[in-house]
């Protein structure tokens, strides 16, 4: 059985990694050709060692409660290479007003549950904090589970001003998106479930703590909630390829530099099969193809197969962002702020360029030479994008300029990267799952066709692995249900 995985990002490596497993499982001989158009596997995943800085240009960390990052590393034998977070100093800030606070305990997993540090807080007036605490009063919206808005859910449950104090910056963070546009329901599900099962999210959010801590159901519970890999999350990516190098041998074929110019399907009926072609003229016949490429591109080379498929996928938009690594001697900060924490995050309220701030020598272990801090800054996204694309010195001298006022750094960086990631992040918007209810449907009209990644169930690195297994278990199925494995 002859597979074509298009993309060697996290999701296009892990989709080759659990092909190779389920099919040795079910005995199925397949041969697995991944192709990449960079030079490099890992897409979005991009670690650089420069002296002793280990400088993420891309994802710097992932959720250690979605249980497939870390099994997956895990798998790969990189157990005692994943790193938690500073446990000391973990604080977090938001701007207020042109200020450094300290984020309220609780408000990080996006849940005022531990409503008294809340209701301490400076960052919220009288008004904001009575309107927060009627949270479990308010009723549940009567349209019962239907998908909304970001903003217009946590309005509705929480107000205005808390939703745009802390709840806006954190999502900001994750989606680098616009929250009156992303889809509750694709981007934070549990809490839609928490409304319609509790009437109300602190409640629910009070339900799963007791029922975690009865049941004792975290398996990672001795993580800290973001980890890393010491020497950087590409170490995930070497560590794949190697394996996938190693079980394959000629199961599996690796290649970089090689870009998918089209696809189209040869053969009609139960069994098709399709011919993926490349930039240099070759082509590969295959019996699947799995697309683990961004939307866009996918739209773009499933056009030949079904025109339907490419208006969803295109209605699925993207966001550039930047990242912005500085490093300072240490010496030179005595008088700046003393990073104490993990970094902050700025309301799109405060109108300011800079997005957020993760104080990454903090933050973790290992990321700097003692003698210097690191810290790394974000820009862009929706509404935000122009500044992704100006030159790198302006681009320098904005984030200068904003630490200056921000943590009163003034001296000069010893080092500075800038990573630019053009329609880099997909954006849910409302009816996002809808969509891909309809992409799905379609899709199964083209057995071995499938389309996985970051577009679709989760941009984060967990989420992308978990759909590139589901991907493989599809693909897998297919082959035994098709008659065309004798088994
Ligand atoms: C700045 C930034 C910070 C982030 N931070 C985090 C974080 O801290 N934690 C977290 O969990 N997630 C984070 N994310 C999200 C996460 O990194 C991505 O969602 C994930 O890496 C996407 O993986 P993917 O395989 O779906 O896509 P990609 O990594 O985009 O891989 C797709 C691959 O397809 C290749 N390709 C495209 N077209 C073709 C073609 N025609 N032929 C052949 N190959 C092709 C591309 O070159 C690419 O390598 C971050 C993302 C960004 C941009």
């Amino acid at each position: 059985m002859k597979v074509t995985i298009i993309g060697g990002g996290i999701a296009g490596l892990a989709t080759a990694y659990s092909l190779l497993k389920h099919a040795d499982s079910a005995n199925i001989p397949v041969s697995c050709t991944l192709v990449e158009s960079a030079q490099h596997f890992g897409g979005k995943i991009l670690t650089e060692l420069i002296d002793d800085f280990v400088i993420e240009g891309g994802p710097d960390s992932f959720l250690s409660y979605k249980p497939w990052g870390v099994g997956l590393c895990r798998e790969l034998g990189l157990g005692d290479r994943l790193m938690g977070t500073n446990t000391k100093h973990h604080r977090t800030y938001v701007l207020y007003n042109g200020s450094l606070r300290e984020f309220p305990e609780g408000m990080v997993t996006l849940s005022p549950s531990q409503s008294l540090p809340l209701l301490m807080s400076p960052l919220l007036s009288w008004a904001g904090k009575f309107r927060l605490v009627m949270e479990p009063f308010i009723a549940k919206a009567a349209t019962g589970g239907t998908d909304e808005s970001l903003a217009s859910f946590f309005q509705r449950r929480f107000g205005v001003e808390v939703f745009e104090r802390l709840i806006e910056p954190l999502m900001t963070g994750i989606y680098a998106g616009d929250a009156e546009q992303l889809s509750l329901k694709a981007t934070f599900p549990r809490f839609l479930d928490f409304e319609q099962q509790y009437g109300s999210i602190i409640k629910g959010m009070l339900a799963s703590r007791r029922q975690r801590m009865k049941t004792k159901l975290d398996t990672n519970a001795r993580l800290t909630t973001f980890v890393t890999l010491r020497g950087g999350l590409a170490e995930m990516v070497r560590a794949l390829v190697a394996s996938l190098e190693r079980i394959g041998k000629e199961k599996m074929l690796l290649r970089t530099g090689v870009k998918v110019t089209g696809l189209t399907k040869l053969v009609s009926g139960k069994n098709p099969k399709y011919e993926v072609k490349l930039r240099s003229g070759e082509s590969l016949i295959s019996d699947a193809v799995v697309l683990a490429t961004p939307a866009f591109t996918a739209a773009d080379l499933l056009m030949a197969i079904d025109k339907g498929i490419t208006d969803q996928l295109r209605y699925i938009p993207y966001t550039s962002t930047a990242t912005v690594s500085l490093a300072y001697p240490v010496a030179s900060l005595s008088h700046a702020h003393s990073l104490n924490g993990f970094g902050f995050v700025i309301p799109r309220v405060e109108n300011r360029l800079l997005v957020a701030s993760t104080w990454t020598s903090t933050k973790w272990a290992h990321r700097s030479p003692s003698d210097h801090v690191l810290i790394r800054c974000y820009l862009g996204g929706v509404g935000r994008e122009d500044v992704v694309f100006r030159d790198d010195q302006d681009i320098v001298h904005l984030v200068r300029k904003e630490l200056r006022d921000i943590l009163d750094i003034t001296a000069d960086p010893a080092l500075s990267r800038i990573y630019r990631w053009k329609n880099a992040i997909p954006q849910y918007l409302v009816g996002h799952l809808d969509r891909l209810v309809e992409i799905e449907k379609r899709l199964i009209q083209y057995p071995g066709l499938c389309v996985t990644g970051s577009a679709y169930r989760g941009v984060g690195l967990p989420d992308c692995i978990h759909e590139g297994d589901l991907t493989a278990k599809k693909i897998v199925d297919y082959f035994l249900d098709s008659g065309l494995v004798k088994q």
